[in-house]
């Protein structure tokens, strides 16, 4: 088993533990327990986790309160699920002394972290991602929320996990197009801080592919200690947490305009390669870089081409509604080199013309 440990910022002495490893799951519960031994524990799962088989595996023959989310997925990431579960917390006669812990997915995480925040003013959480998406990405930083029907984490909190366990093990059940989405955020943290890591997927795509829990640990350290490490710096996303935006501009306005036919590591990988050739527009490219990117991309099996009935006004149009539009113009994450976010008068999100813009989004159209 490997341990990171991550600042929570504001409060300097306070760090939280990050423990990755395979087949740790049996073990969380009494490591929560010497962690929080006064604290009582309310689980907060999905449908699909339960029939993978990790809550019995958390549980290890015990009995604990728990929330089922039904449906799993985005379309319960909203309010009415956070008053659902926060009055079964009630119900169980919770306090302000619960531990609550999320075994799930990127939606599970963002639910329970935001339940746990605003429950009697904050109760402590643990972070069990069970997903690539979320080991990656969602269950470390703080970011909680729930969706309105307007937009996406409508409703949110910055809330950070009390700790953190991985284990990659629970990758095995997760389905194989999700599972390849959820790794363009692995490729992402390559991209933008470390050449190194960028080459350890390159070279081994085959083992991550075929989810060999050795590589699956190495790559969960890489993530956590690059997420980590950014936001600490920038725990409220002022600035150098942007670049964890990374491919997001476009991504995002793709994964909008596909009507969320596209997943968000799917989308996100067009928007990857969609920065890419802004960067060679911008001669910010080293020779052959796209093409390695374009290449691993293609393997994950996830699209790096515009498809033909994404409208690219509609694209565009999404852009200019982007949270850190200026003039209702998006600004974009480059990286100058390799594993080095590209930043201009101290700002790591610089303008890009419309008509480069424009003419990458041409470029990329899947004529077939
Ligand atoms: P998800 O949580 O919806 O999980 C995808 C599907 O896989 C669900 O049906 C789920 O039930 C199932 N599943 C989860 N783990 C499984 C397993 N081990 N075996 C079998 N099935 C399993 O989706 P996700 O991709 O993990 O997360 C997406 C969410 O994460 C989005 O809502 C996004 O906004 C959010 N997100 C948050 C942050 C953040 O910083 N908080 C960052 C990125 C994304």
């Amino acid at each position: 088993m490997q341990e990171l440990y991550i600042k929570v910022p504001g409060v300097a002495e306070t760090s939280y533990r990050i423990a990755i490893g395979s087949g740790l799951l049996p073990s969380v519960w009494s490591a929560a327990e010497a962690a929080f031994p006064k604290h009582k524990k309310f689980i907060v799962t999905d449908e699909n986790v339960v029939a993978a088989g990790h809550l019995s595996k958390l549980l290890h023959g015990r009995d604990a309160s728990t929330y089922v989310i039904h449906p799993a997925g985005e379309q319960s990431k909203n309010i009415d699920t956070v008053v659902a579960i926060v009055e079964a917390m009630e119900r169980a006669y919770l306090g302000r002394d619960t531990l609550v812990m999320a075994l799930g997915g990127g939606t599970v995480g963002d639910i329970a972290g935001f339940a746990a925040a605003i429950f009697k003013r904050g109760v402590p959480v643990v972070q069990i991602p069970t997903t690539t998406l979320a080991q990656a990405d969602s269950a470390i930083g703080g970011k909680t929320g729930v969706d309105s029907s307007i937009s996406k984490n409508a409703f949110g909190a910055f809330w950070h996990p009390a700790a953190v366990f991985i284990d990659v093990a629970t990758l095995q059940t997760q389905d194989e197009r999700q599972y390849r989405a959820g790794l363009v955020e692995s490729v992402k943290h390559g991209l933008i801080a470390s050449e190194e890591y960028f080459e350890f997927i390159e070279s081994h795509l085959d083992a991550i592919l075929e989810r060999d829990v050795n590589t699956l640990e190495v790559v969960a350290r890489y993530n956590c200690s690059i997420k980590g490490r950014v936001v600490e710096e920038d725990p409220l996303e002022k600035n150098k947490r942007r670049i964890l935006n990374y491919g997001h501009t476009v991504g995002h306005a793709v994964e909008a305009a596909s009507d969320y036919a596209l997943l968000h590591g799917e989308a996100i990988a067009i928007g990857i390669v969609a920065a890419g050739l802004i960067e060679v527009e911008r001669g910010l490219s080293e020779p052959g870089r796209l093409d390695r990117i374009r290449t691993a991309l293609e393997k994950l099996g996830v699209p790096v081409k515009l498809p033909p009935n994404l409208a690219e006004d509609k694209i565009t149009d999404v852009m200019k509604h982007d949270k850190k539009a200026v003039d209702q113009w998006p600004r974009f994450v480059l990286i100058g080199r390799l594993g080095q976010v590209h930043c201009e008068n101290g700002q790591y999100a610089v303008p890009v013309g419309r008509d480069v813009v424009e003419k990458v989004l041409e470029l990329m159209i899947d004529n077939g």
